[in-house]
């Protein structure tokens, strides 16, 4: 299965093609219908849950820099808005699809009510290999994505992000093109945008490390000694690498990283400040490495916990059975297919959830946009202490659902989720 250098849950990133077990709409919504079951929900929310509001497809011209036009497929899907504003990444990737859209739009809406923020849940992509185009092409195209989505979003309707193949650049070109179109500046209308625009600091970080702040507390709850637990984490994207790092800083032995062409391993511990992030240097993790391994060998190693943090579905019915971490921690979005799941609860190996553990991107996000809207930055040391909080908050939610209801974390966070927007749609009711 292709690694990565970046990650599904949060920004920038290197994509690669995969066979897809099962699309992301088909997990989203029967991990939503399984969820229900736990909880005394009305139908008709549960109904309405399982569609996106909206669909927005697009057609984007892009004229390459040899002069030739060709156009590209882009999207927006709208699943849900009841807490707030939509809010959820774009990403660049030659596998997008509308469905792969509305799937990921679900789980931003889960990821934003189990985080507590007022926002509902968006994705949007283009289906294009960024690797293939320039920067200038780059710029032209996210341009004129903004243009043709400018009639959706806005910063009190719909606020898109970084995902994968997206960063902080491609923000600011579609900042710009928004506010030119408008006629005046308006930085909330996206975030992951570099500071010096309205950015917040730590917010390239912060997906990376909510996944380590959700690492560290799993394994405090299932009695892994940080200093004591090996962790194997696969993609060195903005995720991975955050999370290893600030994982290896915090007494862990990360013995294995990867990207697109393998992994680096070393059963005592890797020294993670000698792998260059993707900004030194890209797809770089095995080529200074003592010992390299394959992805695949990665994610069957034998550690106490596995992150994948690259891709979706790479933990699927064929390769569950054989991972014999103790403890997974989700970095990516989607990594786990809803085969798979059930056959680590069978085996008895908790998975904590995408939507908790990556929610870091999202959270600070929220943070970015309330800058945006107030015109008033915040430290460094502010935006990591208050994500801190609000992640130990989500995860005592979860573990909460865990310990009373006895089902997994991923039902768990669902719970959590779900009785949040059963309650702003039954308050709210059906117009008309
Ligand atoms: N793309 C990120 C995610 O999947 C972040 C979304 C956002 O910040 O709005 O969580």
């Amino acid at each position: 299965m292709a690694s990565n250098t970046t990650n599904q849950a949060a920004d920038a990133g290197e994509p690669e093609q995969q066979t897809e077990p099962e699309s992301a709409l088909e997990t989203a919504r029967r991990q939503l219908e399984r969820a229900a079951i736990h909880l005394d929900l009305n139908a008709n929310v549960i109904e309405r849950l399982k569609h996106p509001m909206k669909v927005q497809r697009v057609s984007i011209p892009l004229e390459h820099d040899d002069g030739h036009v060709e156009v590209f497929t882009g999207y927006r899907a709208q699943h849900d808005s009841v807490r707030g504003p939509f809010k959820g990444g774009m990403r660049y990737h030659p596998a997008v699809t509308e469905d792969e859209c509305i799937g990921l739009s679900m789980w931003m809406t889960w990821k934003c009510a189990v985080m507590d923020l007022p926002f509902g849940g968006a994705k949007g992509g283009i289906v294009i290999n960024p690797k293939s185009l320039s920067d200038g092409e780059k710029e032209r195209l996210t341009r004129r994505f903004a243009q043709e989505l400018r009639d959706v979003i806005g910063p009190m309707h719909d606020i898109p992000a970084p995902d994968m193949g997206t960063d902080a650049r491609a923000m600011s070109w579609f900042m710009d093109a928004y506010s030119m179109l408008e006629g005046e500046t308006t930085p909330g209308v996206v975030t992951g945008k570099p500071p010096v625009i309205g950015g917040s600091y730590g917010r390239e970080d912060a997906p990376g490390r909510s996944v380590a702040i959700i690492a560290r507390e799993a394994c405090d709850y299932y009695g892994y000694p940080l200093e004591e637990t090996t962790v194997a984490v696969q993609g060195f994207g903005s995720v991975g690498a955050n999370a290893a790092h600030l994982l290896d800083e915090w007494g862990a032995a990360v013995v294995a990283v990867s990207d697109v062409n393998g992994a680096a391993y070393d059963p005592s511990g890797l020294e993670i400040d000698s792998i260059p992030t993707h900004e030194e240097e890209p797809e770089a993790v095995t080529k200074y490495a003592d010992e390299t391994i394959s992805n695949e060998e990665l994610v069957e190693l034998a550690v106490d916990m596995l992150i994948p943090a690259a891709v979706g579905n790479v933990l699927t019915e064929d390769n569950a059975g054989d991972v014999r971490a103790d403890i997974i921690v989700e970095g990516a979005n989607g990594p786990t297919t809803f085969a798979a799941d059930a056959i680590f609860e069978e085996r008895n190996v908790p998975v904590i959830p995408d939507i908790l553990a990556n929610a870091g991107g999202v959270t600070v996000s929220y943070f970015e946009w309330l800058q945006d809207i107030n015109r008033r930055a915040w430290q460094l040391e502010r935006v990591n202490e208050e994500l801190e909080r609000e992640m130990l908050t989500a995860w005592e939610a979860v573990r909460e659902e865990v310990n009373t209801r006895e089902i997994s974390w991923r039902d768990a966070a669902y719970v959590v989720a779900l009785s949040r927007l059963a309650k702003a749609h039954e308050a709210r009711g059906l117009w008309p």
